[in-house]
């Protein structure tokens, strides 16, 4: 049977938006040593707007969002829905996308018109046709960068901006409170925008340009040190969730499949309720042994 303090701690963290998976989780939550968080949709809002189109070849800003929105319909990730949400708030119809093929947390190829299309990070387009970015202005900015390729040619680049959540420096507040030591962000995007995006925020470490694969990687190397709490959002965060002691879904607007492979689901969308989560399950653990 299950500890009457456990149950009782259980369900005031549900009370409070954090819905923990059973008496398990709500033990391994006490003892968390290191906490890992996803960039895009949980550290930042993942909603991203695109606030410039970049032509590089000279065809019509109109045309690329056309056509990678097209393609992006196939695709569920938050960069994917931003892009088909602007594409259509500017009256442009979109064809149905065929011969899809996402690789996720990287980017989507396909056939829009008869046109061969590939929209994702920079280095994901540039391994498909050859060319790269480089240094852009808004890597700098933080902003996050989509690349758009059409018939083997770079055509240009999406700029999105994809603001820090309202929430994001009480949430590391509330962490440093209950004494959380190591704090990493683990992002797939690049180096420059994870850096301007913690910028002042005070994290302990920043992995940039992961793969899923190698998110779970960083989790189970960062387990050698005491139990790890993985926050993600997206579809391709599920497998680092599962590696995770406590893997933490975005349940209000994050994937099913990222909520199904997690330990624990914020059922509000707010991430300072991480550290009040944490100070229930070992005020309930301590009453409970
Ligand atoms: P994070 O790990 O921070 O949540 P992701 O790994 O989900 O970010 O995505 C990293 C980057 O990959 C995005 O910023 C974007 O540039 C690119 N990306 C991934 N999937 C897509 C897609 N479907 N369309 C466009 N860009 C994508
Ligand atoms: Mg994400």
């Amino acid at each position: 049977a299950v500890p009457v303090a456990l149950v009782a701690g259980l369900s005031r963290a549900a009370h409070f938006g954090v819905l923990i998976k059973g008496a398990g989780p709500l033990e391994t939550m006490a003892r968390i040593r290191t906490l890992i968080l996803d960039k895009t949709g949980t550290l930042t809002d993942g909603r991203p707007q695109i606030v410039a189109i970049d032509s590089h070849d000279g065809m019509a800003e109109q045309d690329i969002l056309r056509l990678a929105a097209g393609l992006e319909q196939a695709s569920k990730h938050p960069v994917a829905q931003a892009i088909v949400v602007a594409a259509k708030a500017l009256g442009l119809s979109l064809s149905v996308p065929s011969e899809v093929a996402e690789v996720p947390g990287e980017g989507v190829v396909g056939s829009v018109d008869g046109h061969k299309v590939i929209v994702g990070g920079d280095d994901f387009v540039a391994k498909r046709v050859g060319r790269r970015v480089g240094d852009h202005p808004a890597l700098a900015a933080g902003s996050v960068l989509v690349a758009v390729a059409v018939d083997g040619h770079m055509v240009g680049h999406l700029v999105m901006a994809d603001p820090l959540r309202e929430d994001a420096a009480a949430m590391l507040d509330g962490l440093r409170r209950e004494g959380i030591g190591r704090i990493l962000l683990a992002t797939g995007d690049r180096v420059q925008v994870a850096e301007r995006v913690t910028e002042g925020l005070g994290f302990d470490g920043l992995r940039a340009g992961l793969t899923p694969d190698q998110k779970v990687l960083l989790v189970l190397t960062e387990r050698k040190n005491g139990p790890v709490m993985m926050v993600g959002d997206g579809v391709n965060d599920a497998p680092a969730l599962a590696a995770a002691d406590v893997g933490v879904a975005m349940g209000a607007r994050g994937a099913a499949a990222s909520a199904e492979a997690a330990d624990v689901v914020l059922l509000v969308d707010r991430i300072d309720r991480l550290g009040p989560g944490i100070e229930i399950a070992r005020r309930s653990r301590r009453i409970a042994v």
